[in-house]
Protein backbone atom coordinates (compact mmCIF):
# COMPACT_ATOMS: atom_id res chain seq x y z
CA UNK A 1 0.00 0.00 0.00
CA UNK A 2 1.22 3.57 -1.09
CA UNK A 3 0.77 6.60 0.70
CA UNK A 4 2.21 9.97 -0.57
CA UNK A 5 3.23 12.89 2.43
CA UNK A 6 3.26 16.27 1.18
CA UNK A 7 5.95 17.82 3.34
CA UNK A 8 9.20 17.19 4.81
CA UNK A 9 8.96 19.09 8.24
CA UNK A 10 8.40 17.82 11.25
CA UNK A 11 4.81 15.77 10.86
CA UNK A 12 5.79 14.21 7.33
CA UNK A 13 8.81 12.68 8.26
CA UNK A 14 7.75 11.68 11.54
CA UNK A 15 4.55 9.93 9.67
CA UNK A 16 7.31 8.47 7.29
CA UNK A 17 9.08 6.87 9.91
CA UNK A 18 6.44 5.06 11.89
CA UNK A 19 4.48 4.45 8.13
CA UNK A 20 7.76 2.41 6.80
CA UNK A 21 7.81 0.70 10.48
CA UNK A 22 4.47 -0.47 9.81
CA UNK A 23 5.12 -2.06 6.71
CA UNK A 24 3.78 1.21 3.58
CA UNK A 25 4.98 2.32 1.08
CA UNK A 26 5.99 6.11 1.34
CA UNK A 27 6.84 9.04 -1.14
CA UNK A 28 7.24 12.37 0.26
CA UNK A 29 7.07 15.06 -1.57
CA UNK A 30 8.53 18.43 -0.39
CA UNK A 31 8.21 21.90 -2.17
CA UNK A 32 11.49 23.08 -1.31
CA UNK A 33 14.68 22.22 -3.53
CA UNK A 34 16.43 20.85 -0.63
CA UNK A 35 16.21 20.25 3.07
CA UNK A 36 16.32 23.36 4.85
CA UNK A 37 19.68 23.98 6.72
CA UNK A 38 18.24 27.75 7.66
CA UNK A 39 17.73 26.42 11.34
CA UNK A 40 14.06 28.18 11.36
CA UNK A 41 13.01 28.79 14.65
CA UNK A 42 13.42 26.82 18.11
CA UNK A 43 10.80 24.32 18.46
CA UNK A 44 9.87 22.42 21.66
CA UNK A 45 9.31 18.58 22.28
CA UNK A 46 7.68 17.69 25.36
CA UNK A 47 7.33 14.48 26.75
CA UNK A 48 5.39 12.75 24.61
CA UNK A 49 7.36 13.71 21.65
CA UNK A 50 10.04 13.00 23.37
CA UNK A 51 9.07 9.43 23.89
CA UNK A 52 7.96 9.00 20.39
CA UNK A 53 11.49 10.51 19.40
CA UNK A 54 13.37 7.54 21.49
CA UNK A 55 11.21 5.04 20.17
CA UNK A 56 12.17 6.31 16.85
CA UNK A 57 15.81 5.46 18.14
CA UNK A 58 17.01 9.00 17.54
CA UNK A 59 16.97 10.77 21.12
CA UNK A 60 20.52 11.32 21.62
CA UNK A 61 21.19 12.79 17.82
CA UNK A 62 18.31 15.22 19.35
CA UNK A 63 19.95 15.39 22.33
CA UNK A 64 23.31 16.56 20.51
CA UNK A 65 21.20 19.16 18.64
CA UNK A 66 19.50 21.15 21.51
CA UNK A 67 19.52 24.45 21.75
CA UNK A 68 21.19 24.48 25.20
CA UNK A 69 18.80 27.46 26.52
CA UNK A 70 19.37 27.65 30.26
CA UNK A 71 18.80 31.07 31.73
CA UNK A 72 16.49 33.97 30.24
CA UNK A 73 16.46 37.79 31.50
CA UNK A 74 13.45 39.20 31.69
CA UNK A 75 13.07 42.98 31.07
CA UNK A 76 9.43 44.36 31.89
CA UNK A 77 9.00 47.77 30.01
CA UNK A 78 9.68 50.73 32.56
CA UNK A 79 11.06 48.39 35.01
CA UNK A 80 14.27 49.21 36.53
CA UNK A 81 15.80 45.47 37.68
CA UNK A 82 15.39 42.40 35.08
CA UNK A 83 14.49 38.79 36.57
CA UNK A 84 16.41 36.47 36.13
CA UNK A 85 14.72 33.12 35.08
CA UNK A 86 15.98 29.23 35.36
CA UNK A 87 14.28 28.16 31.98
CA UNK A 88 15.44 24.71 33.17
CA UNK A 89 13.01 24.62 35.69
CA UNK A 90 10.41 25.77 33.79
CA UNK A 91 10.61 23.44 31.47
CA UNK A 92 11.17 20.88 33.64
CA UNK A 93 7.95 22.44 35.48
CA UNK A 94 6.06 22.27 32.59
CA UNK A 95 6.67 18.84 30.99
CA UNK A 96 8.66 15.78 32.82
CA UNK A 97 10.86 15.67 29.43
CA UNK A 98 11.70 18.60 27.46
CA UNK A 99 13.95 19.31 24.67
CA UNK A 100 14.51 22.61 22.49
CA UNK A 101 16.00 22.22 19.22
CA UNK A 102 15.96 24.43 15.90
CA UNK A 103 13.06 23.09 13.63
CA UNK A 104 15.24 22.51 11.04
CA UNK A 105 17.74 20.50 13.31
CA UNK A 106 15.10 18.33 13.99
CA UNK A 107 13.84 17.85 10.27
CA UNK A 108 16.89 16.49 9.49
CA UNK A 109 17.63 14.30 12.22
CA UNK A 110 14.02 12.25 11.55
CA UNK A 111 14.88 13.17 7.69
CA UNK A 112 18.36 10.90 8.42
CA UNK A 113 16.38 8.27 9.84
CA UNK A 114 13.86 7.78 7.13
CA UNK A 115 16.05 8.64 3.84
CA UNK A 116 16.89 5.05 3.15
CA UNK A 117 13.43 3.36 3.53
CA UNK A 118 11.02 6.08 2.21
CA UNK A 119 11.25 8.42 -1.35
CA UNK A 120 11.68 11.74 -0.91
CA UNK A 121 11.30 13.82 -3.80
CA UNK A 122 12.24 17.63 -3.10
CA UNK A 123 11.03 20.48 -5.47
CA UNK A 124 7.73 19.92 -6.55
CA UNK A 125 4.10 19.76 -5.31
CA UNK A 126 0.63 18.55 -5.57
CA UNK A 127 -1.61 20.21 -8.40
CA UNK A 128 -4.85 17.46 -8.10
CA UNK A 129 -6.26 14.34 -6.50
CA UNK A 130 -8.37 12.70 -7.86
CA UNK A 131 -10.99 10.75 -6.02
CA UNK A 132 -9.38 7.28 -7.25
CA UNK A 133 -6.05 8.38 -6.52
CA UNK A 134 -4.56 9.71 -9.12
CA UNK A 135 -2.01 12.72 -8.12
CA UNK A 136 -0.86 15.50 -10.69
CA UNK A 137 2.00 17.58 -9.75
CA UNK A 138 3.68 20.39 -10.67
CA UNK A 139 7.20 18.69 -11.90
CA UNK A 140 6.63 14.81 -11.82
CA UNK A 141 4.32 12.62 -14.50
CA UNK A 142 0.95 11.63 -12.67
CA UNK A 143 1.03 8.97 -10.39
CA UNK A 144 -1.68 6.75 -8.53
CA UNK A 145 -1.46 6.26 -4.49
CA UNK A 146 -3.56 4.90 -1.99
CA UNK A 147 -3.06 7.56 0.39
CA UNK A 148 -2.78 11.40 0.65
CA UNK A 149 -1.30 13.22 3.72
CA UNK A 150 -1.20 16.66 4.02
CA UNK A 151 1.98 17.43 5.97
CA UNK A 152 2.57 20.72 4.66
CA UNK A 153 2.00 23.22 7.51
CA UNK A 154 -0.42 26.07 8.58
CA UNK A 155 -0.53 27.22 4.57
CA UNK A 156 -1.06 23.47 3.56
CA UNK A 157 -1.98 22.88 -0.13
CA UNK A 158 -2.96 19.56 0.31
CA UNK A 159 -5.72 20.99 2.54
CA UNK A 160 -6.41 24.00 0.37
CA UNK A 161 -6.36 21.03 -2.70
CA UNK A 162 -9.40 18.79 -0.37
CA UNK A 163 -10.98 21.27 2.03
CA UNK A 164 -10.96 24.63 0.22
CA UNK A 165 -9.59 27.78 0.78
CA UNK A 166 -7.58 28.81 4.13
CA UNK A 167 -9.99 31.02 5.43
CA UNK A 168 -12.82 28.83 5.69
CA UNK A 169 -10.67 27.49 9.09
CA UNK A 170 -8.02 29.90 10.27
CA UNK A 171 -9.34 32.03 13.35
CA UNK A 172 -7.38 35.18 13.92
CA UNK A 173 -6.59 34.97 17.88
CA UNK A 174 -5.12 38.71 18.34
CA UNK A 175 -1.87 38.36 17.24
CA UNK A 176 1.29 38.34 14.82
CA UNK A 177 3.97 36.84 14.81
CA UNK A 178 7.87 38.60 13.56
CA UNK A 179 10.95 36.31 13.23
CA UNK A 180 14.50 37.76 11.96
CA UNK A 181 17.92 36.47 11.75
CA UNK A 182 20.56 38.38 13.36
CA UNK A 183 24.24 38.18 13.47
CA UNK A 184 25.42 35.59 16.41
CA UNK A 185 27.21 38.78 18.05
CA UNK A 186 23.73 39.63 19.74
CA UNK A 187 23.47 35.97 21.45
CA UNK A 188 24.72 35.12 24.56
CA UNK A 189 25.45 31.81 24.97
CA UNK A 190 22.71 29.43 26.08
CA UNK A 191 20.50 32.99 27.73
CA UNK A 192 17.53 34.08 26.16
CA UNK A 193 16.40 38.05 26.60
CA UNK A 194 12.93 39.03 26.51
CA UNK A 195 11.58 42.36 26.51
CA UNK A 196 7.86 43.05 27.92
CA UNK A 197 5.78 45.40 27.57
CA UNK A 198 1.67 45.96 27.34
CA UNK A 199 0.96 44.61 24.44
CA UNK A 200 4.51 43.40 23.09
CA UNK A 201 7.02 41.23 23.94
CA UNK A 202 10.13 40.49 22.05
CA UNK A 203 12.90 38.14 23.09
CA UNK A 204 16.63 37.15 21.58
CA UNK A 205 18.24 33.78 21.61
CA UNK A 206 20.98 31.83 20.13
CA UNK A 207 21.56 28.21 20.10
CA UNK A 208 25.23 26.31 20.65
CA UNK A 209 25.70 25.16 16.96
CA UNK A 210 23.99 27.97 15.30
CA UNK A 211 26.22 31.12 13.49
CA UNK A 212 23.82 33.28 14.08
CA UNK A 213 20.69 34.62 16.30
CA UNK A 214 17.19 35.04 15.99
CA UNK A 215 14.89 37.51 17.33
CA UNK A 216 11.04 36.69 18.03
CA UNK A 217 8.90 39.29 18.19
CA UNK A 218 5.02 38.88 19.40
CA UNK A 219 2.59 41.59 19.42
CA UNK A 220 -1.58 42.01 19.78
CA UNK A 221 -3.64 43.15 17.57
CA UNK A 222 -7.19 43.31 17.80
CA UNK A 223 -8.16 43.10 14.12
CA UNK A 224 -6.71 41.41 11.55
CA UNK A 225 -4.23 44.18 10.11
CA UNK A 226 -4.04 45.22 6.31
CA UNK A 227 -1.34 43.44 4.94
CA UNK A 228 -0.85 41.06 1.92
CA UNK A 229 1.02 38.18 3.13
CA UNK A 230 4.07 38.49 0.10
CA UNK A 231 4.16 42.75 1.30
CA UNK A 232 7.56 42.08 3.11
CA UNK A 233 8.77 46.19 3.20
CA UNK A 234 4.76 46.30 5.15
CA UNK A 235 5.11 43.70 7.57
CA UNK A 236 8.88 45.12 8.30
CA UNK A 237 7.24 48.62 8.70
CA UNK A 238 4.28 46.98 11.10
CA UNK A 239 6.94 45.53 13.55
CA UNK A 240 8.69 49.16 13.47
CA UNK A 241 5.85 50.40 14.27
CA UNK A 242 4.64 48.08 16.95
CA UNK A 243 8.41 48.28 19.02
CA UNK A 244 10.37 50.77 18.24
CA UNK A 245 11.25 52.23 21.51
CA UNK A 246 10.57 49.17 23.82
CA UNK A 247 13.81 48.90 24.66
CA UNK A 248 17.37 50.41 23.38
CA UNK A 249 17.94 46.35 22.65
CA UNK A 250 14.64 45.85 20.98
CA UNK A 251 15.72 49.19 18.86
CA UNK A 252 18.83 47.91 18.09
CA UNK A 253 17.17 44.06 16.44
CA UNK A 254 14.84 46.29 14.92
CA UNK A 255 17.55 48.36 13.19
CA UNK A 256 18.85 44.83 11.33
CA UNK A 257 15.51 44.43 9.45
CA UNK A 258 16.75 46.08 6.66
CA UNK A 259 20.01 43.19 6.40
CA UNK A 260 18.46 40.04 7.70
CA UNK A 261 18.82 37.31 5.62
CA UNK A 262 15.93 35.96 7.05
CA UNK A 263 12.56 37.14 7.87
CA UNK A 264 9.12 35.52 8.69
CA UNK A 265 6.13 37.35 9.83
CA UNK A 266 2.52 35.93 9.66
CA UNK A 267 -1.02 36.44 11.97
CA UNK A 268 -1.23 33.75 14.81
CA UNK A 269 -4.55 31.78 13.61
CA UNK A 270 -5.72 28.48 14.93
CA UNK A 271 -7.20 25.89 12.46
CA UNK A 272 -10.55 24.72 12.95
CA UNK A 273 -11.84 21.81 10.98
CA UNK A 274 -14.85 19.62 11.90
CA UNK A 275 -12.76 16.60 10.26
CA UNK A 276 -8.81 16.59 8.93
CA UNK A 277 -9.92 13.68 6.35
CA UNK A 278 -11.35 13.42 3.06
CA UNK A 279 -11.95 10.05 0.83
CA UNK A 280 -8.34 9.06 0.32
CA UNK A 281 -6.77 12.30 2.12
CA UNK A 282 -5.87 13.49 5.87
CA UNK A 283 -3.95 15.95 7.21
CA UNK A 284 -1.21 15.68 10.34
CA UNK A 285 0.41 18.27 11.89
CA UNK A 286 -0.01 22.04 11.36
CA UNK A 287 -1.86 21.33 8.02
CA UNK A 288 -4.76 19.89 10.15
CA UNK A 289 -4.66 21.45 13.55
CA UNK A 290 -2.46 24.08 14.02
CA UNK A 291 -3.34 25.69 17.77
CA UNK A 292 -0.94 28.89 17.04
CA UNK A 293 2.70 28.72 15.50
CA UNK A 294 4.81 29.92 18.77
CA UNK A 295 2.37 30.13 21.56
CA UNK A 296 1.45 25.93 21.24
CA UNK A 297 3.21 23.03 21.70
CA UNK A 298 2.58 22.82 17.79
CA UNK A 299 5.62 20.37 17.53
CA UNK A 300 4.99 17.89 19.86
CA UNK A 301 1.26 17.91 18.69
CA UNK A 302 2.53 17.14 15.21
CA UNK A 303 4.96 14.44 15.65
CA UNK A 304 2.19 12.62 18.37
CA UNK A 305 -0.56 13.26 14.96
CA UNK A 306 2.18 11.42 12.70
CA UNK A 307 2.86 8.62 15.40
CA UNK A 308 -1.12 7.79 16.17
CA UNK A 309 -2.15 8.19 12.09
CA UNK A 310 0.17 5.66 11.03
CA UNK A 311 -0.35 3.18 14.13
CA UNK A 312 -4.55 3.58 13.40
CA UNK A 313 -3.87 2.72 9.94
CA UNK A 314 -1.45 -0.56 10.25
CA UNK A 315 -4.24 -1.65 13.08
CA UNK A 316 -6.95 -0.99 10.19
CA UNK A 317 -4.48 -3.20 7.94
CA UNK A 318 -4.18 -0.05 5.60
CA UNK A 319 -8.50 0.53 5.62
CA UNK A 320 -8.64 4.87 5.40
CA UNK A 321 -11.73 4.32 6.20
CA UNK A 322 -12.09 2.77 9.51
CA UNK A 323 -8.25 4.16 10.67
CA UNK A 324 -9.27 8.13 9.62
CA UNK A 325 -11.53 8.55 12.20
CA UNK A 326 -10.08 6.78 14.82
CA UNK A 327 -7.26 8.77 14.47
CA UNK A 328 -9.21 11.71 14.48
CA UNK A 329 -10.96 10.24 17.72
CA UNK A 330 -7.59 9.90 19.22
CA UNK A 331 -6.26 13.21 18.65
CA UNK A 332 -9.51 15.36 19.24
CA UNK A 333 -9.07 15.81 23.25
CA UNK A 334 -5.42 17.05 22.19
CA UNK A 335 -6.46 19.33 19.60
CA UNK A 336 -8.98 21.20 21.33
CA UNK A 337 -6.40 21.06 24.41
CA UNK A 338 -3.44 22.69 22.32
CA UNK A 339 -6.11 25.40 21.35
CA UNK A 340 -7.03 26.43 24.79
CA UNK A 341 -3.33 26.45 26.03
CA UNK A 342 -2.65 28.32 22.68
CA UNK A 343 -4.94 31.10 23.42
CA UNK A 344 -3.88 31.14 27.20
CA UNK A 345 -0.46 31.56 25.94
CA UNK A 346 -1.05 34.46 23.62
CA UNK A 347 -2.92 36.16 26.70
CA UNK A 348 0.40 35.55 29.25
CA UNK A 349 3.19 35.87 26.70
CA UNK A 350 1.78 39.33 25.59
CA UNK A 351 0.16 40.92 28.39
CA UNK A 352 -2.66 43.45 27.84
CA UNK A 353 -1.78 45.05 30.64
CA UNK A 354 1.52 46.83 32.97
CA UNK A 355 -0.09 43.80 35.72
CA UNK A 356 -0.34 41.63 33.43
CA UNK A 357 3.22 42.26 32.72
CA UNK A 358 4.20 42.54 36.12
CA UNK A 359 2.11 39.01 36.82
CA UNK A 360 4.50 37.40 34.27
CA UNK A 361 7.97 38.80 35.59
CA UNK A 362 6.80 37.39 38.92
CA UNK A 363 5.68 34.10 37.54
CA UNK A 364 8.42 33.32 35.74
CA UNK A 365 10.74 34.03 38.39
CA UNK A 366 8.65 32.16 41.02
CA UNK A 367 8.54 29.45 39.31
CA UNK A 368 12.71 29.19 38.93
CA UNK A 369 12.99 30.22 42.29
CA UNK A 370 10.85 27.81 43.90
CA UNK A 371 12.43 24.01 44.95
CA UNK A 372 11.77 21.78 42.02
CA UNK A 373 8.41 20.33 43.80
CA UNK A 374 6.27 23.37 44.13
CA UNK A 375 7.07 24.98 41.35
CA UNK A 376 5.97 21.80 39.44
CA UNK A 377 2.65 22.29 41.45
CA UNK A 378 2.07 26.05 40.82
CA UNK A 379 3.22 25.14 36.94
CA UNK A 380 0.29 22.61 36.37
CA UNK A 381 -2.33 25.24 38.28
CA UNK A 382 -1.19 27.77 35.93
CA UNK A 383 -0.52 26.74 32.32
CA UNK A 384 -2.52 24.51 30.50
CA UNK A 385 0.19 23.76 28.61
CA UNK A 386 1.44 22.00 31.66
CA UNK A 387 -1.54 19.72 32.46
CA UNK A 388 -1.57 19.12 28.98
CA UNK A 389 1.62 18.15 28.32
CA UNK A 390 1.78 15.56 31.39
CA UNK A 391 -1.21 13.81 30.87
CA UNK A 392 -1.08 13.40 27.12
CA UNK A 393 -1.05 9.40 26.79
CA UNK A 394 0.51 7.37 23.91
CA UNK A 395 -1.65 4.31 22.45
CA UNK A 396 0.81 1.64 21.75
CA UNK A 397 1.01 -0.34 18.17
CA UNK A 398 2.91 -2.55 17.82
CA UNK A 399 4.94 -2.66 14.03
CA UNK A 400 2.94 -5.56 12.23
CA UNK A 401 4.93 -9.05 12.12
CA UNK A 402 4.83 -9.21 8.21
CA UNK A 403 6.43 -5.38 8.30
CA UNK A 404 9.58 -4.09 7.55
CA UNK A 405 11.12 -1.02 5.83
CA UNK A 406 12.46 -3.50 2.99
CA UNK A 407 9.31 -5.36 2.66
CA UNK A 408 7.11 -2.56 2.31
CA UNK A 409 9.42 -1.01 -0.46
CA UNK A 410 8.77 -4.37 -2.13
CA UNK A 411 4.96 -3.30 -2.15
CA UNK A 412 4.05 -5.84 0.77
CA UNK A 413 2.79 -3.63 3.55
CA UNK A 414 -0.44 -3.58 4.98
CA UNK A 415 -3.29 -3.92 2.16
CA UNK A 416 -0.77 -4.48 -0.45
C1 LIG B 1 8.12 31.68 14.13
C2 LIG B 1 7.65 30.38 14.69
C3 LIG B 1 7.99 30.01 15.97
C4 LIG B 1 7.58 28.78 16.46
N1 LIG B 1 7.93 28.43 17.72
C5 LIG B 1 7.57 27.23 18.19
C6 LIG B 1 7.94 26.83 19.51
O1 LIG B 1 8.57 27.59 20.26
N2 LIG B 1 7.58 25.60 19.93
C7 LIG B 1 6.87 24.74 19.13
O2 LIG B 1 6.59 23.60 19.52
N3 LIG B 1 6.48 25.10 17.89
C8 LIG B 1 6.81 26.32 17.41
N4 LIG B 1 6.41 26.68 16.16
C9 LIG B 1 5.57 25.78 15.38
C10 LIG B 1 6.35 24.66 14.69
O3 LIG B 1 7.33 25.19 13.81
C11 LIG B 1 5.36 23.81 13.92
O4 LIG B 1 4.32 23.38 14.76
C12 LIG B 1 6.00 22.57 13.35
O5 LIG B 1 7.08 22.91 12.51
C13 LIG B 1 4.91 21.80 12.58
O6 LIG B 1 5.48 20.87 11.76
P1 LIG B 1 4.75 20.45 10.40
O7 LIG B 1 5.63 19.42 9.81
O8 LIG B 1 3.33 20.12 10.67
O9 LIG B 1 4.70 21.75 9.49
P2 LIG B 1 5.87 22.72 8.99
O10 LIG B 1 7.05 22.66 9.89
O11 LIG B 1 5.26 24.02 8.71
O12 LIG B 1 6.33 22.05 7.61
C14 LIG B 1 5.57 22.06 6.46
C15 LIG B 1 6.45 21.54 5.32
O13 LIG B 1 5.65 21.44 4.14
C16 LIG B 1 6.36 22.02 3.07
N5 LIG B 1 5.40 22.49 2.08
C17 LIG B 1 4.64 23.60 2.10
N6 LIG B 1 3.89 23.67 0.99
C18 LIG B 1 4.16 22.57 0.27
C19 LIG B 1 3.70 22.09 -0.97
N7 LIG B 1 2.84 22.77 -1.73
N8 LIG B 1 4.18 20.90 -1.42
C20 LIG B 1 5.12 20.20 -0.71
N9 LIG B 1 5.60 20.64 0.47
C21 LIG B 1 5.12 21.80 0.95
C22 LIG B 1 7.17 23.14 3.70
O14 LIG B 1 8.25 23.54 2.88
C23 LIG B 1 7.62 22.46 4.99
O15 LIG B 1 8.78 21.71 4.79
C24 LIG B 1 6.78 27.93 15.66
C25 LIG B 1 6.42 28.29 14.37
C26 LIG B 1 6.84 29.52 13.88
C27 LIG B 1 6.44 29.91 12.49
Amino acid sequence: MHVLISGASIAGPALAYWLTRHGFSVTVVERAPALRKTGGHAVDLFRPAMDITERMGVLQAVAERATGARRMTLLREGARRPVRVDLARIFSAASDRHVEIMRDDLSEIYYDATRDDAEYVFGDSITAISPDGEVRFENAAPRRFDLVVGADGLHSNVRRLAFGDESLFAEFIGAYLGVLTLPRSYARDGETLMHVGVGRTAAMYGARHLDDARALFLFRSERELDCHHRDVPRQKELLRDAFTGLHADVDRWLAELDRTPAFYFDSITQLHMDTWSRGRVTLVGDAGYCPGPAVGGSTTLAIVGAYVLAGELARAGGDHERAFPAYEAAMADHVRGSRAAALSAVKTLVPASGLGAWGLAQGARLLSALPAGPSRALARRTTKSARLYATMPLPAYPPSPTASPARAAEGHGPGA
